[in-house]
């Protein structure tokens, strides 16, 4: 499965900075590195020990390109795993792709997207959780969701699943010794003990699920949208979270016509906000299309912001809002709080899930709903130094992994043959493998690296 071509990429990004690296690895990567950069010192880079920097020139057609540092990792004790040389440069756009164009004149191919990470899994430098940490790291927006990663990259979701794998595995090869060796003499594992070790794995698991739950609103965002019927503020509220103008607000009922999508962070929680056009019945063409897209965006947000004027009683409109809202997830918003109150605020808590008074217009209440957020989204109780599952395929790893444990539970209860308890264990082992790519096909890890940067 190993490729063990030369590769080299550009691994800061694709602007202007102080400093630019292109990296190399590979068996090569010295040789190469060699025929691009003259060290001061007059050494060569392939003489060189690991975690040496050498000041030197970068050279390409035998031009002088510009001053750099190469610095160099000895196989195995760099990221990849591999001879690595990073080559820093100014970082200009065209002298960084200068720098690489050289290197890949001088033998190197261009690496694919993830592929330093993929070769620092497949080189046992790392697992597969740790490197999914490496893109969760490099996209967290905010502390506690870098905090996460972080603790997942330095080992400790890997570290709990293992523990969990191996509990399994150790009662599951017990388990096949029995079965397997009747005229041994070897002890059977009592139906007490194994439902011990299920549960025991089982409840660890629950808690890691729990966990990505609680944490899902500051590491992957949650789907929001923002409702409620014309001239209520939702455009008001929608500038307020984004800090910026950004929908058009006016006296005039209706004039949100097109869904305004926008990213934004309360507290560490992200939202990806959609203010959609009032939801209401209308004749007028172009309206009644924002209307329908509303209603679709709905449908499939995670959690619903319903807005309502406090100075105003509820309209049938509001209600058939709220109505709608039933089965969602919903954060009630009242506005206008710094008018006189007349909306019925205790029918508006009794249909949704939490609810804040705020005015849009002076921010009055924001830290509340900031709060109120945290608490409905469970990230109050996120944890981020807990072992914590940073993605969506670990997380489904996780629940199959459950899914079996709580069949073996069910076989070992209605006194199934100790064969039938192994085989349902032994898929929960299967999905915990899978997890840390222990057992992980190469479809799997394919797809994995196939999220990444080019770079990484
Ligand atoms: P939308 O139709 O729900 O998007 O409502 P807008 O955001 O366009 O606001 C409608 C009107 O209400 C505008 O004139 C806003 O200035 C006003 N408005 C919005 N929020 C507040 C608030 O908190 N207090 C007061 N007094 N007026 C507000």
């Amino acid at each position: 499965m190993q490729d063990n071509k030369t590769v080299a990429a550009i691994a800061t990004p694709n602007s202007a900075g102080g400093i630019g690296i292109v990296r190399i690895s590979g068996k090569d990567a010295l040789k190469i590195a060699d025929k691009v950069f003259i060290a001061a010192s007059g050494k060569h880079l392939c003489d060189s020990e690991g975690y040496k920097a050498h000041f030197g020139t970068i050279i390409d057609s035998g031009e002088p390109v510009d001053e750099g540092i190469a610095l160099v990792f000895r196989a195995p004790k760099s990221y990849t795993g591999e001879d690595v040389v990073e080559i820093s440069c100014h970082g200009g756009l065209y002298v960084t792709k200068r720098t690489l164009r050289a290197v890949l004149h001088a033998g190197a191919q261009p690496a694919p997207a993830g592929e330093f990470t993929k070769r620092a899994f497949l080189n046992g430098r790392i697992d597969l959780a740790e490197a999914e940490s490496v893109m969760a790291l490099i996209g967290a927006q905010g502390e506690q969701a870098a905090s996460a990663a972080f603790n997942t990259l330095e080992g400790k979701l890997s570290q709990k699943i293992s523990q969990t794998a191996h509990s399994l595995i150790s009662v599951c090869a017990h388990m096949s010794a029995w079965v397997d060796y009747p005229d041994e003499e070897i002890e059977e594992i009592s139906p007490n003990e194994l439902k011990s070790v299920f549960t025991t794995a089982k409840t660890e698991l629950l808690k890691m699920l729990q966990s990505f739950e609680n944490g899902r609103a500051v590491t992957q965002g949650v789907d929001a949208v923002i409702v409620g019927r014309p001239n209520v503020g939702k455009s008001k509220l929608m500038n307020l979270l984004s800090g910026y103008e950004r929908s058009i607000v006016t006296d005039i009922p209706g004039t949100t016509r097109d869904i305004v999508e926008e990213t934004v962070k309360i507290g560490d929680i992200i939202l990806r906000l959609a203010d959609t056009a009032g939801i209401r019945s209308t004749e007028n063409e172009v309206e009644s299309i924002g209307v329908s897209l509303a209603k679709k965006r709905l449908t499939r947000a995670q959690l619903v912001i319903a807005v309502f004027d406090a100075a105003q009683e509820l309209t049938e409109e509001d209600k058939k809002i709220l109505a709608d809202c039933k089965e969602k997830l919903t954060l009630a918003v009242i506005n206008k709080s710094d008018l006189e109150k007349c909306a019925d605020i205790d029918y508006i808590k009794d249909n949704t899930n939490a609810s804040v008074l705020i005015s849009a217009k002076n921010g009055e209440g924001f830290e509340e709903l900031e709060k109120t957020l945290a608490t409905l989204l469970g990230t109050a109780d996120f944890d981020p130094s807990a072992a914590a599952l940073t993605t969506e395929r670990q997380r489904l790893c996780c629940e199959r992994a459950v899914d079996n444990i709580e069949e073996a539970l069910v076989a070992l209860e209605s006194g199934m043959t100790l064969d039938a308890v192994n085989v349902c264990a032994d898929c929960a082992v299967e999905a915990l493998l899978e997890l840390t790519g222990e057992r992980a096909g190469e479809a799997v890890v394919n797809e994995v690296f196939a999220q990444f940067c080019v770079g990484k």
